[in-house]
């Protein structure tokens, strides 16, 4: 790092935070991480899928190679249950090696744990803000063990849980929780992932190892009941909801619950705060979206800040200009997520048959097929 230099201060060392650190780093703009959790936690069991854009950017980082345990999703099988209408996407068909990729938080953080020790990016582990304040010219952070740190670029990466995080712009409750797991098949998975609508909201299964990754959205009241069954129980309510594509559920790790919502709070351009991943944005996981379009405000947000002269730095230009340039994107990607979401989530008869044949049409138009792959793998530059 450049001691002459105020470094930018990015708030949070989860993935978005890590990546964007890092991108910064390899930018040759100084930057330093402040952490909430001590430098031993393990990230939690939650599984994440990384569209083929996300690998390209850890790869870029030279995270990628890094990763042990990644699974490739090479086909996508895509329904509704109790009506017509099938969709399969094919890695093959659109000429990439893979659709997305299956991983735990837990071994990616890891991973960006190292290479950041590696790229020498000083990251303060166990060092919590506690408040963020803002003039033109520096960003303020106060940190819980009382010190006050400016910067002239303050990168908010801290998942959304901030104290004095801003109301969100738009925001939307869909009254529903993810019930995730592992889960062990009668079929190998052979790559293929699942994505099964229902009334109640959709089912996916990630291939993950030798198993899948089961996440099973359900209205509020139902999902905590859901995630409650002893194992035969829960099984049993499974294979009626997802069917036998996969033959029998054998077998279902610890179940964990997350709310659903909406929210879209945005960056605050001009005054030297940028927000970015879960602190700007927190998406349903339908489509695998909201994590992705993270790690894009990441990569985005570093290389603006490495073709920016070191005085305007965090300045009102750069981030009017980060905030237009992330915009389609962002709510491309909220406004699809959405859609699928409110589309699907119903049972009203004529809006089941449309979806029946919007899945069979794009199952018999092959363009229309690739835009919507593309925009899953790659977001609203696809
Ligand atoms: C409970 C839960 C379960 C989820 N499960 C799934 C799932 O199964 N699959 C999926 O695809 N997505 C899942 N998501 C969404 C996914 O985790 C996010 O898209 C992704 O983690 C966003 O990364 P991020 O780096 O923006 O935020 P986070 O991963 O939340 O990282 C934020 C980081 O900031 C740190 N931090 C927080 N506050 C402060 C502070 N004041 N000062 C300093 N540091 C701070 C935190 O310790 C953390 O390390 C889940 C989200 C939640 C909340």
């Amino acid at each position: 790092m450049d001691a002459g230099l105020t470094p930018v201060r990015v708030v949070g060392a989860g993935p978005v935070g890590a990546v964007c650190a890092l991108a910064l780093a390899q930018q040759g703009v100084p930057v330093c991480v402040l952490e909430a959790q001590p430098e031993t936690a393990r990230g939690d069991s939650r599984t994440l899928a990384l569209a083929q854009g996300s690998r390209l950017i850890l790869e870029r980082l030279g995270v990628w190679s890094r990763l042990a345990d990644v699974t490739p999703i090479t086909r996508i099988h895509i329904s509704q249950r109790g009506a017509l209408g099938v969709t399969r996407l094919d890695a093959g068909d659109l000429n990439v090696p893979a659709l997305g990729y299956v991983l735990s938080y837990a071994e990616l953080a890891a991973a960006l744990k190292q290479a950041l020790r590696d790229a020498d990016v000083a990251v303060e582990y166990g060092i919590a803000v506690a408040r963020i304040g803002a003039s033109a010219a520096a960003a303020e952070l106060a940190t819980a063990d009382g010190r006050t740190l400016a910067t002239p670029l303050a990168v908010v990466a801290d998942g959304g849980r901030g104290d004095d995080a801003p109301q969100p712009r738009f925001e939307r409750d869909y009254d529903q929780m993810a019930v995730v797991c592992d889960v062990q098949t009668e079929l190998p998975h052979a790559g293929q992932a699942f994505e099964r609508f229902t009334p109640d909201g959709p089912a996916a299964l990630l291939p993950k190892g030798d198993r899948y990754a089961l996440v099973w959205t359900a209205a509020r009241a139902d999902a905590e009941r859901i995630a409650a069954l002893p194992d035969t129980a829960f099984l049993t309510a499974l294979q009626a909801h997802f069917g036998g594509r996969r033959g029998r559920f054998l077998e279902a790790g610890p179940r964990k619950t997350f709310p659903l919502k909406l929210t879209w709070t945005g960056s605050e351009a001009g005054n030297r705060v940028v927000r970015i991943g879960n602190a700007a944005q927190t998406l349903h996981p339908v489509a695998g979206q909201g994590f992705n379009i993270g790690l894009r405000d990441a990569w985005e947000l570093a290389a603006l800040a490495g073709d920016t002269p070191a005085d305007a730095l965090g300045g009102a230009a750069m981030l009017a200009a980060y905030a237009r340039g992330r915009r389609a994107d962002v709510v491309g990607g909220l406004g699809f997520t959405d859609f699928l979401v409110r589309t699907f989530s119903n049972d009203l008869g004529p809006l089941r048959h449309a979806r029946g044949l919007g899945l069979l049409a794009l199952e018999a138009f092959p363009p229309a097929k690739r835009f919507v792959a593309r925009r899953m793998m790659f977001g609203a530059n696809g």
